[in-house]
């Protein structure tokens, strides 16, 4: 078996126990005869899997039972619509922190329902950095404060969550979802694609707080983009086979210890990559230092042209998935949480011979 070193931000590397797990029991899932993704969504098999996942999740984030699970479909883009949807009206206001590409497009789909107070946006200086709490100009009375934890395409991460004075953060968590412990109290709604850092895509993770829930407008909106909806019954088909693959990570993350462990070697993995990066002049980490993701490192050359090189070597040497987002360019090197630290190893190895070659 010859598995890759894969830095690709999304659909990502997937923990391998994980795949080996679900190799084994796909055809024939615990004697059914049948694969889990043949079988009913309203039987005991599936049933059984819904419900282990929302009890695991709650667990492994500390979420108690005043909070909801729901898993969706149509990506955390969907969510940039239905959070609004549910808590946005005309002559209302939310604040939003635009820190990047994911948020711009939030905060797009959020005009159409009601005022968008940017309460802070770095896209003056490329989207290189995240706030501090005492830049953040927040309105009166917003009805929530939006985030993206962590900035994927830019490889910036809030090291905490912003401080609001008590008003709900509602926070897109796609590419650190499950990466660290978080304060969840402070939260009314995190949401997550799964297919950066929490398994397959298809399924959008969405924790919503019920006192949130409750909030929600439940006029003029459509049965499917409405959280009580979804809330009450399982509405309609979920994605089966993306909430099951979910499951059996939530496992593997509770085998490895949590997410105090999560956050010790995504921590690792990452210091050792900007350690690399800070040697010298020959790469530039394109990231303000503070605001640097331990997810999503991105980085240049100073030799720009020697970039395509880079990545047509690395590829060579099985290192696959690093070219940077065309706003950026350069390279990007996603370590979320089931990429193993040899990945990142072989990464630091090959840099330096690079940099032997080329510097
Ligand atoms: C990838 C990503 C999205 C978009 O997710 P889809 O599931 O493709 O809709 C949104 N936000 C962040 C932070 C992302 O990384």
């Amino acid at each position: 078996m010859s598995r890759s070193h894969n830095f690709s931000a999304g659909p990502a590397v997937l923990p391998l126990e994980v795949l080996q797990r679900v190799e084994k029991e796909l055809v024939d899932y615990k004697g059914t005869g049948s694969s889990i993704i043949e079988l009913s969504h309203r039987g005991p098999e599936y049933t059984e899997v819904h419900t282990q996942a929302q009890e695991k999740l709650k667990k492994i984030l500390g979420l108690g039972d005043d909070f909801e699970v729901l898993f969706l479909q149509g990506g955390a883009s969907t969510q940039f619509l239905m959070v609004p949807y549910n808590y946005l009206r005309e002559g209302e206001t939310a604040d939003y922190l635009n820190t990047g590409s994911w948020s711009s497009k939030a905060i797009k789909e959020a005009k159409l329902f009601g005022n968008v107070n940017e309460a802070f946006s770095s896209k003056d200086v490329n989207f290189n950095r995240v706030p501090t709490d005492s830049e953040v100009n927040y309105s009166d009375n917003p009805n929530y404060v939006h985030f993206t934890s962590n900035n994927t395409i830019f490889g910036t991460q809030f090291r905490k969550e912003p401080e609001t004075g008590g008003t709900p953060l509602v926070c897109d968590a796609s590419s650190d979802f499950l990466s660290r412990p978080i304060d969840v109290d402070k939260y009314g709604i995190i949401y997550a694609g799964a297919q950066k850092n929490a398994g397959p895509s298809g399924v959008t993770i969405v924790a919503i707080r019920k006192d949130m829930l409750e909030k929600a407008y439940t006029e003029n909106i459509p049965s499917m983009m409405n959280y009580q909806t979804h809330a009450k019954t399982l509405f309609n088909t979920p994605p089966v086979f993306a909430v099951y693959f979910f499951n059996y990570v939530l496992d593997w993350i509770q085998d490895k210890g949590g997410l105090k462990q999560m956050e010790e070697l995504n921590r690792k993995k990452a210091e050792k990559l900007y350690a690399e990066l800070d040697k010298d002049d020959f790469f530039r980490g394109t990231a303000e230092k503070e605001s640097r993701s331990h997810m999503n490192v991105t980085f240049r050359l100073a030799d720009e042209d020697l970039e395509k090189t880079f990545i047509e070597e690395a590829a060579k040497q099985n290192l696959n998935g690093l070219k940077g987002h065309r706003s950026v360019g350069g390279m990007r090197a996603s370590i979320y949480n089931a990429c193993p630290e040899e990945s990142v190893d072989a990464l630091i190895s090959f840099m330096q011979d690079f940099r032997q070659k080329h510097g």
